[in-house]
């Protein structure tokens, strides 16, 4: 279809998208990256955040914890450690995790490991902006 390239998103359980977009905006570690058909090729690692992406003029969103995105002549690849489209989203098992991982970062006794408990509060907030 004109105006259209083809997304793919895989995590290590499988392929979790594969459609025709007009759009997407990645969460990439220098910032957003919009990406339209016939893009130049590129490469850029992505952090943890909300991927958007339209399809049919209808924006959608998925959640993403970090990864690595390669983007050729009409055909970008999202090689993401997790990825989540929004309606598969468990809220209340987002919401569990945020606060398990603010708990952890505001009581900070000796054993905690700060860094993953960062990384745990990112990708809780990630499928929270996703999903709403
Ligand atoms: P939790 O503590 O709730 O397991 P987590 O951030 O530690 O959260 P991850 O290790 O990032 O979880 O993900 C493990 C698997 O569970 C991945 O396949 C991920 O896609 C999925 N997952 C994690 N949280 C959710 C959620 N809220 N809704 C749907 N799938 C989720």
């Amino acid at each position: 279809m004109a105006g259209t390239f083809y997304f793919q998103v895989v995590s290590p359980e499988g392929a979790v998208l594969d459609a025709d977009v007009q759009f997407v905006a990645l969460p990439a570690t220098e910032g957003e990256l919009g990406i339209l058909p016939r893009h130049t090729p590129l490469i850029a690692s992505l952090k943890s955040g909300v991927i958007r992406y339209t399809v049919d003029d209808e924006v959608k969103k998925m959640a993403i914890s970090g990864g690595f995105a390669e983007v050729e002549h009409n055909h970008v690849t999202v090689l993401a450690e997790t990825a989540e489209l929004a309606d598969s989203i468990d809220m209340m098992r987002a919401e569990a995790a945020k606060t398990r991982a603010e708990k952890r970062l505001k009581d900070r006794v000796s054993n905690v490991d700060v860094a993953r408990a960062e990384a745990s509060l990112r990708r809780a907030i990630s499928r929270l902006q996703a999903r709403k």
